[in-house]
């Protein structure tokens, strides 16, 4: 059993008296010029640092500090302690590290499921104002940095409007939008913002040269905003920029990137997907043939096989031939 001699104070006057500390039954002992003992639990051991003299103080404010601190170190081992400190650290480690995967899981999974829920149910309730005021700002930045006013001239945009415009939708509740002409750096495209514009680019005009299937491209558009597939993307994009940003605090990132997120959307496989369908119900509702639906892939695949990686718009969307081969199901579906 460890002896450890020390000098102990009364805690009232600076007079050191000799003694030394030992431990037995759960209890500290003190012997030589005094003589103390008290249970183990109701002492105080200053916690171990690198410089400080540590020491122990009883609840009545008398005080042991030993000469041998390695001893000491040896006594308190021996009796079981722990430095209150190592284990407040320990414990903090833990609860940081266990905390800090909570958090993780807690997002992956909020990211995962909760989100896309969360985002179609907020664009479902999201006023009209806030979705016209979302897709003008996108509009605007598309127009400052990849959109130029169209080439088509004010009749063959007139023409290519009213045939799609002489489409009934294949909904009740009818979908409102705005058909806006282009010209695009980024090739052919067509895509929905959520106030309700298309936007058509002459590229796309151009590359399938057959008003009936632009009004097909149309449709898949118009399907996209009946979905909301945009607000939802856009509210799921900002949630979690805005997540980014309390954690990085910068957002410039994500405001710069918005005009190419908008047109480069990558929707869900599902998403598109409904918008095909859309389209496809939309042209039997007015008994036209999918082979305006066909057309457009056809022409989407041969771009495709020509150009790789570098159109937005093929590369947003599911291969053109899996589109293709879809619609041409249905085609042969009763
Ligand atoms: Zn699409």
């Amino acid at each position: 059993m460890e002896i450890v001699s020390g000098r102990y104070f009364d805690g009232k006057t600076s007079r050191a008296h000799q003694a030394s500390l030992s431990v037995r039954d759960g209890a500290a002992w003190l012997e030589g010029d005094v003589t103390r003992h008290a249970p183990l639990s109701s002492l105080r051991v200053s916690e171990r640092t690198r410089h400080a003299a540590r020491k122990v103080t009883f609840d009545d404010g008398a005080f042991f500090e030993p000469d041998d601190m390695a001893a000491f170190n040896r006594l308190l081992d021996a009796s079981g302690h722990r430095d209150s400190g190592v284990v407040r650290a320990q414990q903090s480690w833990k609860l940081a590290l266990g905390a800090l995967a909570a958090t993780v899981i807690v997002l992956a999974l909020a990211y995962r499921y909760a989100l896309p829920g969360a985002a179609a149910a907020v664009a479902r309730v999201l006023p009209q104002s806030v979705e016209r005021q979302m897709g003008e700002g996108v509009l605007e930045l598309l127009d400052e940095r990849l959109l130029a006013p169209s080439k088509l001239s004010a009749e063959r945009q007139r023409q290519i409007a009213a045939e799609f415009a002489a489409l009934r939708q294949p909904h009740e509740d009818r979908q409102p939008y705005r058909l806006l002409f282009r010209k695009s750096r980024l090739g052919p495209n067509a895509f929905a913002l959520p106030s309700g514009d298309i936007i058509l680019t002459d590229e796309m005009v151009k590359l399938l040269d057959n008003d009936r299937a632009v009004a097909g491209v149309l449709a898949h558009e118009l399907g996209h905003l009946h979905e909301r597939h945009m607000s939802r993307r856009l509210i799921q994009t900002s949630a979690v920029a805005a997540v980014t940003t309390l954690l990085f605090g910068d957002a410039s990132g994500f405001i710069a990137s918005l005009p190419a997120v908008a047109l480069d959307m990558h929707y869900s496989r599902d998403a598109e997907t409904e918008a095909d369908d859309y389209a496809a119900r939309m042209l039997r509702h007015n008994g036209r043939p999918l082979a305006d639906l066909e057309a457009v892939f056809t022409a989407l695949d041969k771009l495709e096989k020509e150009n790789a990686m570098s159109i937005p718009y093929l590369n947003s969307h599911p291969p053109s031939a899996e589109r293709l081969q879809r619609v041409r199901h249905l085609a042969s579906a009763p």
